[in-house]
């Protein structure tokens, strides 16, 4: 069985001539449908004939995956999505609205193999890519679901997205794609752990979207416990690669900073990672962390706020992040956990 948004504009053109032998117009029309009014049954697709439609409906399976389950924060209206899958398996993505802007963070992967020890979805284990249509029928299914535009797209949900490669770039062509979702390239961001071939990979690409690195760290040593990535690709190697980034695009790049109470944020860390990004073009964002656990705590505001001054004393741009969804467990995983341990 295929499914509708896994093909991208070129491979509908060839479906539309070679196989249902019908003029290229018709792939110019099934993707309007599809990427512009989200509609996302072909019995719908009214300007289609109706033989087509009907082959269309038998080649294909559904577009999107399913809602299972909706959260909305109280406090900020932020909304967690649990979906589900085709094989059963599911997936989350968050939708955030600030400033009347409205960002969706999408999942890439079910599970994650990088094991982050910080993480639900990386506790959890890995199970399997995502394909394109399904990294972006989170987003257009979020669309259809709002009945607006989605400003900004992260991937950032559950997995690393740069061990899925084939499928995200081939996701973000296609939302990128006039004829598709038309979505800017800067409105996409991708955030990784740091798998360094990834970033090579993608400076090398001319997509033009956004880079965010999580760090979490400034030494080999507790970044190794923290993310077990790092033994692979080690903070100097990672840094080797976001310069390299930086040269090919000339791109601000965003470093992710999860402060931990007594583990990552006392002074000297936020020196020796201010000496870390020392001539790179970034910007941090410094994410306190905030979920009950007994392996970590939360810092208090005074230590974060002097971690940041710290960073800005040396030249270095940072932010403290507002959390957001805090009362739904906003944080990737913790949904599908819930779900698994029913
Ligand atoms: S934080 Fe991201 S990269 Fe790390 S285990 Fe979780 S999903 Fe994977």
């Amino acid at each position: 069985m295929r499914f509708p948004l896994d093909l991208d504009y070129e491979e509908w053109r060839t479906l539309c001539m070679e196989e249902w032998h019908e003029p290229p117009f018709r792939a110019d029309q099934i993707c309007g449908w599809l990427y512009e009014r989200r509609t996302l049954s072909f019995e719908e697709m009214t300007n289609l004939s109706k033989e087509l439609r009907r082959k269309a409906s038998e080649t294909f399976g559904p577009a999107v995956p399913k809602i299972e389950k909706v959260e909305v924060s109280k406090r900020d209206g932020t909304q967690k999505i649990l979906w589900s899958l085709r094989d059963g398996e599911s997936v989350e993505s968050v939708l955030l609205e600030q400033d009347g802007r409205k960002t969706a963070c999408i999942s890439t992967q079910v599970g994650c193999p990088l094991a982050c020890s910080f993480c639900a979805t990386g506790q959890s284990g890995f199970v399997r890519n995502l394909s394109c249509g399904e990294i972006v029928g989170q987003f257009l299914a979020m669309e259809k679901d709002q009945g607006s535009l989605i400003d900004n797209l992260v991937f950032m949900g559950m997995g690393e997205a740069l061990l899925n490669m084939e499928a995200f770039l081939k996701a973000v062509r296609n939302l990128k794609h006039p004829k598709m979702r038309s979505l800017g390239a800067r409105r996409m961001t991708v955030s990784t752990a740091g798998v360094v071939p990834g970033i090579l990979a993608l400076a090398e690409s001319n997509l033009g979207i956004k880079l965010a690195v999580s760090v979490h760290a400034p030494d080999d040593d507790l970044r190794d416990r923290l993310m077990p990535v790092n033994r692979r690709y080690p903070l100097s190697e990672l840094f080797s690669a976001i310069r390299f980034y930086q040269e090919k695009t000339g791109d601000r790049v965003s470093i992710e900073y999860l402060l931990i109470d007594g583990l990552n944020d006392t002074q000297a860390q936020a020196e020796r990672l201010a000496s870390r990004l020392r001539g790179l073009k970034s910007f941090v964002n410094l994410i306190p962390w905030n979920t009950t656990c007994e392996t970590f705590r939360k810092p208090s505001p005074q230590k974060v706020e002097k971690f940041r001054q710290v960073l800005l004393s040396k030249g270095i741009e940072a932010e403290v992040r507002r959390e957001r969804g805090e009362d739904i467990d906003a944080a990737c995983g913790q949904l599908r956990q819930r779900r698994r341990a029913r």
